[in-house]
Order: structure tokens, then C-alpha cells, then sequence
């Protein structure tokens, strides 16, 4: 019998070429609902100092690499905070940070 579940899609993420909501304001990669033992995966020198969220340097997060709108990769990304995990493509928290950045809106 086959496997009734769609594929896995093969194609990237926008968020790839993206990364402006990883830099965009400190305040918005903080923690919320994770537990104790999601945080304590995240290696301390990422989180900020009052331990309420991801260290930013000015606005970025300080696990985000590479460049905004070319080319970007979360260092964390399996155990990333679970605002980064709500945050997708096109959504109004996306659009807000692409518009800051000055990237067109996705569909
Ligand atoms: S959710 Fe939107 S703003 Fe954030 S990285 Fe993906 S495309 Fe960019
Ligand atoms: S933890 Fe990863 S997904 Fe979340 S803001 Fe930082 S770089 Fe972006």
C-alpha cells in the first residue's frame, strides 16, 4: 500500500535568501513557551545576558549567518525558540521585517 502522505517538498525555503525577521529587533527572538530542557540546549553564549531571549547584536540574532536577502542559515535551527518556529514566509511578522529591510513582500 502506498504512503497516502504527500512528499516532502523539494524546494527551498524563502526563508533561505531571507533572514530579516533573524534581524529585525532584540526583542523579538525571546522565549516563550519552551521548556527548560529546549533552553538549556541553546549554548549560552547565544542567549542574552538577562536570559530572556536570543543575544542580538544590535538586531540580529547572534545565531543567525550569512547575509540578509542573499544567502542566510540559522546555527540553531533544530532547536531554535519557538517564535522563530511560528514565524512563516508571508505571514505579518514576516512582511513587517521584510519591509524594514526593504524586500518585497512574499505571496
Ligand atoms: S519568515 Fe519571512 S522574514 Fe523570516 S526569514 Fe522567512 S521569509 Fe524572511
Ligand atoms: S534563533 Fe535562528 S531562527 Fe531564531 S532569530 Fe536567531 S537565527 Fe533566526
Amino acid at each position: 500500500m502506498s504512503d497516502p502522505r504527500p512528499a516532502p517538498s523539494t524546494e527551498p525555503s524563502p526563508c533561505q535568501a531571507c533572514g530579516a525577521c533573524c534581524d529585525y529587533a532584540p526583542s523579538w527572538p525571546r522565549f516563550s513557551t519552551e521548556s527548560d530542557e529546549d533552553l538549556a540546549r541553546i549554548p549560552a553564549k547565544l542567549v542574552a545576558k538577562d536570559q530572556s531571549g536570543m543575544r542580538c547584536f544590535e538586531n540580529r540574532c547572534a545565531a543567525l549567518d550569512g547575509v540578509i536577502g542573499a544567502r542566510v542559515a540559522c546555527t540553531i535551527y533544530d532547536i531554535r525558540p519557538d517564535v522563530c518556529r511560528a514565524c512563516q514566509p508571508g505571514d505579518e511578522a514576516c512582511r513587517i521585517a521584510r519591509d524594514w529591510h526593504g524586500l518585497p513582500r512574499l505571496a
